[in-house]
Order: structure tokens, then C-alpha cells, then sequence
């Protein structure tokens, strides 16, 4: 009688143990810098109570993702925490602690309310994802927060296009992209992943799980959505100008409208360069890109045409009042080569498209200016584009 008393005793006490353990992750948030401009936004903008919910909501979104129904799948964590404080950088993550910095909340022009959430999810990834017993690469490690952070739908129009980077585990935003392209093709395949993850790390997890080596689904990757998708969208965009950068999905692509633009060559800037808090295990991301290619496109494009159009003018002018009316056809010929070389005044998107976004494998050559790079036109039209040095600051097609 009373063996079996004692063993459902302690059945029922395991079961309100596992009950405790599942309901037992706590979250808590803290304001160590409520006396600088960036913890004051924070607590008017954001605020701690909204923050906890995030890291919550967060979690739950983690879980899903990772297809981690019952807490003995996840890591065995009870309490994550969100500290702001006033520390440089974005945000980084210790253990179970996230350390928000007040001066990027001050700093931040736009929807900082978005943008802090968008970080907490990248944040709070961190602290649930295995990391191969330390043996993943970084930009992997980065790339999946990333990835949980686009599929939540807190991706910034900051980051690099579908199908723009150099490396597969360049990290971050480059890296998110290609994982959803993986997703794409196998459902679950980032929770299979990072399930794999927890005992330990290596390259052929990719190929165990979809059939191919990582460096062949890059490669797909980057054919399957520079090309097809580019060229939809420079067609598309001849006829809809509101059109400013194309979003390529699963299932074929789309267009997005001005505010999204960004069009910025990540294969320069890797995305970790960026202020990082030392001392910091996996975490932290990072405000990414800058604009100044586009602004400078913006500007040297019109520049180089009026400056066509004044030594037009001015030889033309200069010719009339020299010589006879024979020569002056010569300047009307003249005017037609001009009206050539506008129409080779390509936009910087086409450009970019052409040269599959300034790709090594289309590099021609390096002259003293700068690189050159061999691009084909949605019809069909090869072209040569030389990419001056960052001193120079211009784009040429010939
Ligand atoms: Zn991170």
C-alpha cells in the first residue's frame, strides 16, 4: 500500500516540478539610465512595461521558430532580464542578461519604438539559440537573431536586399536572407539547424538537412534571386517609378514604394564592423549601412549630365561663332552622340543590377580610378562600368 502512495506522490511532485519549470521563466527590464536623454526617450517612447511584454512575446516567437513546444527542447533558462543603461553601441547579451544602450535610443532618428523592439527580438534570440558548444561561426550565430527578427517582422529598411552579400556567414542581415532562402526550401530547416546546434557545430549540418553544401545553396541562392529578381523588377520599374527596390519572397517577387530605399553595397561594409560593446558573447546588433553611395549617385549622376550638356553648349557656341555652316552640322552631329551617351546614364539600380550588385565574378579589371565591372542590361545589352575609388566618389558607365 504504500509503495504505490510514494510513487504517486512523487509523480505528482515531478509533474508540478515540470509545470514549474515550464511557467517559471521570468521577465524583468530596468532603466539604469533614466537620468540621460536616451534613457528618458526610452521610458517615454518605449518604456519598461512594453519592454518585459517584448521579451516575453519574443520568447514565445523564439520557441515557435525553434520548434521548441516543451521547455526540456529549449536551454534551460528561468529569467531573462533587460538592463538600459548607458554604455556605447546598439545592445549586446550575457548569459541571460540583454544590455540595451540609452545613447543609441537617444540617437535614434525614426520609430524607436520599433526599433528597440526589432532589437530585443534579435536580443532575446540570443539567449535561447544553441550555439554549437561555442563551435558555430559568429556570422551564423548573428544571422539567425536576424533571421527571427525578419520573420517577426521587425526587419529595418536598412538592411541589405535579398540575395546582396559576399558570404553566406558574412552575419546578420546577409546571413537572415539566405537562411529564409533555406527555410524556404525545407519548412523547419532553421529549427532543425539550430536544434543540431546544441551538441555542436559543422558546416555539413546544411547539406545533412537540405541535400546540399552550404557553399552550392549560396550559390544558388544568388542565382535564383539577383537575377530572376532584379530583372522582374528594372522591367517593372520602367513603367512604375514609385517602385524603389524589390522584395523577392518565396514565391516570386514584389515590389516595395519609396521609403524602403536602401540601396547600399553591403560587399563593403560587413555588417559586424560596427560599434559592438566589448566584451560582449554573442550579441549586439548593429546599426548596418550608410547611404552616401546613393546620395553620391544622386548627385554625380545630374552632375555629369548638365556638365555634358554645358561643353555641348559651349563648343557648339564656340564653333558657330568660328566657323562656316558646314561645321556647324558637325555640332549637330555632336548633339546626337551626347544624346548616346545620356541614354547610358544608367540609374544606380540598373547598374547594380547589371553587375549582379558589383559582384567579384564580373570585376574586369582595376585601373587607376577604380574597378571595372562587366554588367548585362535586361535587354540583353552588355556594358562596362567603372566603379571609381571611394576619393573619387562616382559611378561610369561605357
Ligand atoms: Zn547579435
Amino acid at each position: 500500500m504504500k509503495q504505490p502512495h510514494v510513487a504517486t506522490v512523487a509523480s505528482l511532485l515531478a509533474l508540478a516540478a515540470a509545470a514549474t519549470t515550464a511557467a517559471a521563466v521570468t521577465f524583468d527590464a530596468t532603466n539604469s539610465a533614466s537620468n540621460t536623454p536616451g534613457g528618458q526617450r526610452f521610458d517615454q517612447a518605449v518604456g519598461l512595461d512594453y519592454a518585459k511584454r517584448v521579451l516575453s512575446d519574443a520568447s514565445t516567437f523564439i520557441w515557435n521558430t525553434f520548434n521548441q513546444p516543451s521547455p526540456d527542447d529549449r536551454k534551460p533558462v528561468d529569467k531573462v532580464t533587460l538592463v538600459v543603461e548607458d554604455i556605447d553601441g546598439v545592445a549586446f547579451t550575457s548569459a541571460n542578461g540583454i544590455h540595451l544602450s540609452a545613447k543609441y535610443v537617444g540617437g535614434y532618428s525614426g520609430d524607436v519604438k520599433k526599433e528597440v523592439t526589432g532589437v530585443l527580438y534579435h536580443e532575446v534570440t540570443h539567449v535561447w539559440q544553441w550555439n554549437g558548444q561555442g563551435r558555430a561561426n559568429g556570422g551564423l550565430i548573428e544571422g539567425i537573431a536576424d533571421y527571427v527578427q525578419l520573420k517577426a517582422g521587425y526587419a529595418p529598411g536598412s538592411w541589405v536586399l535579398p540575395g546582396q552579400g559576399r558570404r553566406w556567414d558574412q552575419g546578420y542581415d546577409v546571413t537572415a536572407r539566405f537562411l529564409d532562402y533555406c527555410d524556404s526550401l525545407k519548412p523547419g530547416f532553421v529549427a532543425q539547424l539550430n536544434a543540431k546546434m546544441k551538441d555542436g557545430y559543422t558546416d555539413d549540418f546544411f547539406a545533412q538537412i537540405l541535400g546540399k553544401s552550404v557553399q552550392q545553396l549560396w550559390q544558388d541562392y544568388k542565382a535564383a534571386i539577383d537575377k530572376d529578381c532584379w530583372h522582374w523588377f528594372i522591367n517593372h520599374r520602367q513603367v512604375h517609378q514609385e517602385f524603389t527596390q524589390p522584395l523577392c519572397l518565396n514565391n516570386g517577387c514584389f515590389q516595395s514604394t519609396v521609403g524602403d530605399d536602401n540601396l547600399v553595397p553591403d560587399d563593403t561594409t560587413p555588417s559586424q564592423n560596427n560599434s559592438k560593446p566589448s566584451g560582449s558573447v554573442p550579441g549586439g546588433t548593429t546599426p548596418r549601412h550608410n547611404n552616401s553611395y546613393l546620395i553620391i549617385l544622386s548627385i554625380a549622376i545630374p552632375v555629369g549630365i548638365t556638365l555634358c550638356l554645358i561643353s555641348a553648349i559651349v563648343i557648339c557656341a564656340l564653333r558657330r561663332t568660328t566657323r562656316s555652316r558646314q561645321q556647324t552640322l558637325s555640332c549637330a552631329a555632336y548633339s546626337e552622340d551626347i544624346e548616346e551617351i545620356q541614354a547610358l546614364l544608367l540609374d544606380a539600380v540598373v547598374i547594380r543590377a547589371a553587375t549582379d550588385n558589383f559582384d567579384e565574378v564580373n570585376k574586369l579589371g582595376e585601373g587607376g580610378f577604380g574597378q571595372v565591372y562587366k554588367g548585362l542590361l535586361p535587354d540583353g545589352l552588355e556594358i562596362a562600368v567603372k566603379r571609381l575609388s571611394k576619393e573619387s566618389s562616382k559611378e561610369y558607365v561605357s
